[in-house]
């Protein structure tokens, strides 16, 4: 039998509760390294520290499933490419150079991807009753900044293009001083609750959903279709 070249795999994503990640039987805190321990525990809340806790074992549990192996024998490091500190930054697996793998958590909610190609994921909740409109002048071009104002629920609206520049960021298609340039006005602004979204720009794949059990917004972007698994059911 003939298996498919690894590199031709897609990247996978995943999103979930942080409880259901944490419930989860292949993982537990045990499985952080002793630096992630240390920067769990600098949360003061302790659902911050769950959330952290979560993305980084769901990191893992995707790692796991594109490569074929047991999550335990994971390590997951981070390296920032400003600064060069381990405590922030891309994250990577010094066993498996050859794997791209993101995290993002917010509140109750952790995203995250692996794959032989980059990829990036963001999720988002929304704020309620905040004022976007100084972040957004300064992130959105202003034709999607026209497109975010005219729609009927403008905060909605502006986190969506906002996940998905964030994943842009965490590719390093983007940064943050220059999301204000990067035009994604052509795609959709509403994501429906459910299945995910595809679209494409340039020769990039996007992947949206609204995850519906808590209404956060979620993007991934790689140069290949991501395939999205459940991992916590
Ligand atoms: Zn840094």
């Amino acid at each position: 039998m003939t298996s498919e070249p690894q590199d031709q795999r897609p990247p996978l994503v995943a999103v979930a509760s942080a409880d259901a990640v944490l419930r989860h039987p292949e993982v537990g805190e045990h499985l952080l390294t002793a630096l992630e321990r240390e920067r769990a525990g600098r949360f003061r809340q302790e659902s911050g520290r769950l959330d952290f806790t979560a993305g980084h074992l769901l990191v893992r549990l995707c790692a796991a499933r594109l490569l074929g192996v047991p999550a335990d024998g994971l390590v997951l490091a981070q390296q920032c490419p400003d600064c060069g500190l381990a405590d922030h930054g891309k994250p990577y697996l010094p066993d498996h150079p050859e794997v791209h793998v993101t995290l993002s958590h917010t509140r109750g909610v952790v995203a995250a991807g692996a794959g032989f190609r980059p990829i990036g994921v963001d999720v988002e909740l929304a704020v309620r009753g905040g004022s976007l409109r100084a972040v957004a002048r300064r992130v959105l071009t202003p034709g999607e900044l026209a497109a975010v104002e005219a729609s009927p629920e403008p905060n909605l609206a502006f986190l969506r293009q906002w996940v998905r520049k964030e994943s842009l960021i965490k590719i390093g298609r983007a940064r943050l001083d220059t999301l204000g340039e990067i035009d994604l006005a052509e795609l959709p602004l509403d994501v429906p609750p459910g299945a995910p979204l595809r679209s494409r720009h340039g020769d990039l794949h996007l992947l949206d959903w609204t995850d519906r059990e808590h209404g956060a917004a979620v993007a991934a972007v790689s140069t290949a279709a991501p395939r999205v698994v459940e991992l916590t059911s």
